[in-house]
């Protein structure tokens, strides 16, 4: 099967048949070559229902959690996004399709640069990427409509929340270092309403508002 069949197929059995629903989420998912974004001895296995390692101990989101947690975000097209774990940078490819800008931090540089090499290949302009603890948000650029957060984190950081717009939502697993809920946090009258959509299982947020090292 070529990459772009097994994509289609992704999309029709991981994805649809499991609920997701946003046409623009399935449509993304559908055009995004994740193969690239893994290294070469994965790239058979890119497509496959689960998260992939992507080296320095960090993985790739299984593409059901990436659809998931995409949906959750509820992008209309005008938003500037925060990503906290750029890691492989497919994250970083999907929402930029969905949104008008997308900033990511990555505390990991060797990923970080890894990232940007492949999204200026494949022509991604909106993109800003930055090496360094997400954790305190990237305060330059905000406020953001959404900020997704792909590493688990023990509580929901008050500098992100500071950093989000009035109505934004924030995506993200929170809970113990192995497993987490992953949580839509919404910012009314500057206060956080949070809604648990499932359960998860992410590579831990280190830095100074996440776990300490
Ligand atoms: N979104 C990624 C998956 C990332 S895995 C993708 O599409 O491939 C989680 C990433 O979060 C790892 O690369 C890890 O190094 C990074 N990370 C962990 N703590 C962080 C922090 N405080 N700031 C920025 N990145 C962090």
């Amino acid at each position: 099967m070529s990459f772009e069949e097994e994509r289609k197929r992704m999309v029709e059995v991981q994805l649809r048949g499991r609920g997701i629903e946003d046409g623009r989420v399935l449509k993304v998912m559908g055009n995004a070559p994740r193969h690239r974004f893994v290294s070469k001895e994965h790239e058979q296995s890119a497509y496959a229902d689960h998260p992939l390692p992507i080296g320095e101990g960090q993985t790739i989101s299984q593409p059901y959690m990436v659809a998931l947690m995409t949906e959750c975000m509820e992008l209309e097209g005008n938003e500037r996004v925060l990503e906290i774990g750029t890691g492989s940078g497919y994250q970083v490819a999907i929402l930029a399709q969905l949104a008008k800008e997308v900033c990511s931090i990555e505390r990991v540089e060797k990923l970080s640069l890894k990232a940007k090499e492949i999204l200026t290949q494949l022509g991604y302009t909106n993109v800003k990427l930055k090496v360094g603890d997400g954790t305190k948000g990237w305060k330059e650029h905000s406020p953001y409509q959404a900020i997704m957060v792909t590493a688990g984190s023990p509580d929901i950081p008050q500098s992100l929340l500071d950093q989000l717009s009035e109505g934004g939502r924030i995506v993200i697993p929170v809970g113990g270092s192995f497993s987490q809920e992953l949580m839509v946090v919404r910012k009314r009258k500057g206060k956080a309403k949070t809604r648990k959509v499932c359960g998860c299982v992410f590579v831990p947020l280190i830095g100074e508002f996440g776990w300490k090292q």
